[in-house]
């Protein structure tokens, strides 16, 4: 698919100015955060926007509604807290982890190490910096938890010595000491052979042209039906879903206690010790069995001009409504769906006079 437009993805130093003000994405490489830097970011949510913190569909956090001084200001309290670690590559370090590396005992290699020497071996590259924001790394534990992520390039762990580097469809078996340079390589080989494009299935032939030029040979790979995360305790680990993927001021200050780090997973939960205590008392999920599990939403009113209702506002109403059996359910303001998870799910749409929900008046 051949781009006409620039990459305007949002950053911290490049906001995107949204209905209701600016909108800027923190990139948060593996989903790492210190209770210190969510703490960071939850008084900067609440000075400079609208009080809330956006987890996203690959791990990272928005601030929205900022006002005019807002990033700059946004960016100096970021660069204080290391967040920021090269203002050049601020957009592209889109790094996915298995949220529960190393934390239950399913892990085939805990791959959190390898995410931050390849996130520090990104920085460390200028040339890299010109990556589009969307282009996705994604380093799976050998679970398939990561499977239908969509990354541009990814590594699945076989053991503690190798690894599948898997380029679309395409994969190779190589050595965990390879791996961030193997990963970087395929970066800067899209770069190369890429005109507009934003990631390499857009490429005509680009994984094939990738590889030629690594000079590798690679097999097809074998899919893998992606296990969905859900709340509750794993291991050491306890998975606590955020209703909407919205923090609120108590629910993030809740979070930045419970211990020295917290990890925002691609499905709008966030991993804490197990032994965390308080977060249902403050409006967060603990266990699967709660209605907010598996439910998303774009952004909707007043976030969104395109938006025909406040989809968020409205999906606790609208939740009891809904025949699920399980399926994820999503809600979109408008017909482009933004955010709609893959696989099967209840499309709830907002129309001028109401909500369709797959395709019928609800
Ligand atoms: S689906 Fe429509 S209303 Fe929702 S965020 Fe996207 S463009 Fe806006």
């Amino acid at each position: 698919m051949a781009r006409t437009e620039a990459d305007r993805c949002p950053g911290v130093l490049a906001v995107h100015q949204a209905a209701d003000g600016g909108l800027a994405r923190v990139r948060v490489p593996g989903g790492r955060l210190t209770c210190s830097q969510l703490d960071v970011l939850r008084v900067a949510a609440a000075d400079l926007g609208d009080g809330r913190l956006e987890l996203t569909s690959r791990g990272n956090v928005q601030l929205r509604a900022l006002k005019a001084a807002g990033p700059p200001e946004l960016s100096q309290r970021l660069f204080a807290a290391g967040l920021l670690p090269s203002l050049a590559h601020e957009r592209v370090r889109n790094i996915l982890v298995s949220p529960l590396s190393g934390l239950d005992g399913q892990s085939a290699y805990d791959v959190l190490p390898v995410a931050t020497a390849l996130d520090q071996a990104l920085c460390g590259r200028p040339e890299l910096a010109e990556l589009p924001g969307r282009f996705l790394f994604a380093l799976d534990d050998g679970r398939g938890d990561l499977a239908d992520v969509r990354a541009d390039v990814a590594v699945r762990a076989l053991d503690d010595r190798t690894a599948l580097l898997v380029v679309g469809t395409r994969a190779v078996q190589v050595e965990w000491t390879d791996v961030p340079d193997l990963m970087l390589a395929v970066a800067d080989a899209f770069l190369a052979v890429r005109d507009q494009e934003w990631r390499i299935a857009e490429v005509p032939d680009g994984e094939q042209l990738i590889l030629n030029r690594l000079g590798l040979a690679a097999d097809e790979v074998v899919p893998m039906t992606a296990t969905r995360l859900t709340a509750g305790v794993h291991g050491a680990a306890l998975v606590v879903t955020v209703p909407l993927g919205s923090l609120t001021q108590e629910q993030a200050g809740a979070l930045s206690q419970v211990g020295s780090e917290v990890r925002v997973t691609p499905w709008r939960s966030v991993v804490v010790p197990a032994n965390s205590a308080g977060l249902e008392d403050v409006g967060l999920v603990t266990t699967p069995d709660s209605v907010w599990e598996g439910v998303t939403a774009c952004a909707g009113q007043p976030g969104c001009a395109k938006a025909l209702a406040d989809v968020r506002g409205d999906a606790a109403r609208l939740l009891p409504q809904l025949t699920r059996r399980g399926r994820r359910v999503h809600l979109s303001g408008c017909e482009r769906r933004c955010g709609k998870p893959t696989g099967d799910s209840v499309d709830v749409l907002a129309v001028p006079d109401g909500y369709l929900v797959n395709g019928e008046r609800l």
